[in-house]
């Protein structure tokens, strides 16, 4: 109650200058722990240095409409780091396997996603949206997670020529040919070529 009321009390620019520092201090002792923070100090000190690390860790929270990276994979992000004016310049892929439900026979779907990052982050915050250094201490897991969110399928096949579900037994067309003989009804045979060949029709239609 009494000790309760101290938080989120103390708006002025004295408190959020202690806010700022706190925020500092504890980016500061994440570098320990957090694996996607890197020190930047040197590489600030020199505009136009390089510097290249490898990020091997897990991040939690990727998923996208089902597709998703398991928190206990590794999301490898391979960046190169350069001082430029304002801020350090990040370039990097980002590589992790994801799995999700396939589209059409719903089915486990595996891949392995690769993203490519090129953003600029700032050393002052004056828009809401950029990635920030923070000090001598950049975060690159924003720039990792959103990179791998954006690479992630909305809409998983497990693979290009997966046969789906009967719409009438529900028979997984992949293990078993079907029985109830929808698939095989002449009138649907047209459209069957055409939903079987929806990958190869824009081909085709570029000829
Ligand atoms: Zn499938
Ligand atoms: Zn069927």
């Amino acid at each position: 109650m009494a000790t309760d009321a101290g938080i989120g009390i103390g708006s002025g620019p004295r408190s959020v200058g202690r806010a700022v520092m706190g925020g500092h201090r504890s980016a500061r002792e994440g570098a320990a722990t957090r694996p996607f923070v890197v020190e930047v100090a040197a590489l600030r000190r020199q505009p136009g240095s390089r510097r290249h690390v490898v990020v091997r860790a897990p991040l939690f929270g990727l998923e996208v409409s089902g597709s998703r990276i398991d928190p206990v994979e590794d999301v490898v992000f391979d960046a190169v780091l350069e001082s430029v004016s304002g801020g350090i310049l990040v370039t990097a892929t980002a590589r992790a396997p994801w799995h999700g439900p396939c589209r059409r026979c719903l089915e486990e779907a595996r891949g392995e996603l690769e993203a490519e990052v090129c953003e600029l982050c700032l050393e002052v915050e004056d828009d809401d949206d950029s990635y920030r250094v923070a000090g001598d201490l950049l975060d690159l897991a924003p720039l990792a997670r959103d990179a791998c969110i954006l690479e992630l399928p909305l809409a998983p096949l497990c693979s290009a020529d997966c046969r789906g579900i009967c719409p009438s037994c529900g028979a997984n067309r992949n293990l078993e040919p079907c029985s109830c003989g929808v698939a095989s009804d002449p009138r649907w045979a047209s459209l069957d070529l055409l939903v079987g060949d929806d990958m190869g029709a824009d081909a085709k239609a570029n000829e």
